[in-house]
């Protein structure tokens, strides 16, 4: 059977705007008590009016600056204290899921709209058109480095690392983390003036006056520190790198309003970072799933791979890798010599290539499945980069599924 049509049936209802609600004016409790008095009187329709909101200039809903937002203005107060979301840092863990559940799902016109307003902001208020033109045409490194002046961006950053510091220094709030830098290749000369850096443990600095800032945040023995709190560092990731990263999550996490003992605890629970220090068992080999697309991440992960465990290396470069493997001969494998080690991938020979310069015993298969059969049972190390690390996951749980 059709469903009614809103005009098919006759109904009664009343055109009223939130603000003339008694009261407050706003959506709180006599928004409620209105609808329960139309549904006892028989009237099945509210038209409200535009609940966009108002423009700031001459506070018309009819040229507001979002057709899709909603007006704060009409938010009840009583009733964000009775729901206890007053502060970001008062919602609970469900209301918080609910939260960025909302976010994401509507994400379409909320992040452009959030970027908007605080452009706006920066612009003085005026419109759009008047904006200078790299603002108003919305190139984005225009509107990052907008964005990141603006007096509510909050930037976590590495402080040990030059490149980071110098980008990050732009922001109004920028909260700086020790985290360690284990690869400074590309930061041997200064990115504002060229010059050369100097490293002086723990810190570095160039004749231009840029230098590490003093951290907001460091990690000392097992544990986070900040001016006045101190963590445990209780996290189940292997390696420094994730210490480092952990301590930049927990920074980040608290900037944001969430306890830190609550994203101490969250932490904690981190085991597998989407299929990364996973164990894959195959036949009779346990495949360790180690990610590093660039020296950098190898060098956080020269670490985890202290033990001599026989190493399956697979290497693509498709787009999201970057063409050029010319990297491949800043990842320091001199230092992987006593293991078995083999070269895969889709550019398997040119890994094969640095291999044999790093005196490196090995083969070279480019099937990364047949790259494992010369491999012995046992525990495995498998590091690839990022294709072929994606890749390499979906074909072992195709082969699971077919083999049930
Ligand atoms: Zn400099």
């Amino acid at each position: 059977m059709p469903q009614d049509q809103p005009f098919d049936v006759r109904r009664a209802g009343v055109l009223l705007h939130v603000t003339s609600l008694p009261g407050s004016g706003r959506l709180g409790p006599a928004a409620y008590e209105f609808v329960d008095f139309l549904a006892e009187a028989g009237c099945t329709v509210w038209q409200v009016l535009p609940l966009v909101p108002v423009h700031d200039g001459d506070g018309s809903p009819y040229n507001s600056l979002s057709s899709m937002a909603g007006n704060p203005d009409l938010i009840d107060e009583a009733m964000t204290h009775q729901f206890g979301m007053t502060a970001d840092a008062e919602l609970s863990d469900e209301q918080r899921v609910q939260y960025d559940a909302w976010c994401s799902q509507h994400a379409e016109w909320l992040d452009p709209y959030v970027e908007f307003m605080a452009l706006r902001e920066l612009q003085g208020d005026r419109p759009w058109q008047e904006w200078d033109p790299p603002l108003r045409d919305r190139e984005r490194a225009a509107v990052g480095r907008a964005l990141a002046r603006h007096p509510s961006t909050v930037v976590v950053a590495n402080a040990d690392d030059p490149m980071v510091v110098s980008a990050a220094a732009l922001a109004s709030r920028p909260i700086w983390v020790a985290a360690g830098a284990s690869w400074l290749g590309d930061a041997s000369s200064c990115p504002r003036c060229g010059q050369t850096l100097t490293f002086t443990e723990p810190g570095w600095q160039c004749v231009c006056g840029l230098s590490r800032p003093t951290p907001d945040w460091w990690i000392e023995d097992s544990k986070v520190y900040t001016a006045d709190a101190v963590l445990p560092l209780d996290i189940r990731l292997p390696g420094q790198v994730n210490r480092s990263n952990a301590a930049m999550a927990l920074a980040a996490a608290c900037a944001v309003g969430i306890s830190a003992d609550q994203a101490a605890s969250a932490l904690r629970e981190v085991d597998v970072v989407a299929g990364r220090y996973a164990v894959v068992h195959r036949g009779g080999q346990d495949l360790r799933m180690l990610l590093a697309k660039n020296p950098a991440g190898w060098a956080g992960m020269l670490s985890m791979l202290s033990e001599p465990r026989p190493l399956l290396v697979i290497i693509n470069a498709r787009e999201a890798d970057g063409r050029d493997t010319s990297w491949l001969w800043d990842v320091p494998f001199e230092h992987f010599g006593s293991r078995q080690v083999v070269a895969s991938g889709e550019r398997a020979a040119d890994l094969g290539v640095r291999l044999s310069y790093a005196g490196l015993d090995h083969c070279t298969v480019a099937d990364p499945l047949a790259a494992l059969e010369t491999l012995p049972p046992g525990q495995i190390d498998v590091v690839a980069n990022y294709t072929a690390f994606h890749q390499f996951r979906r074909r072992l749980s195709r082969e699971r599924e077919a083999t049930g």
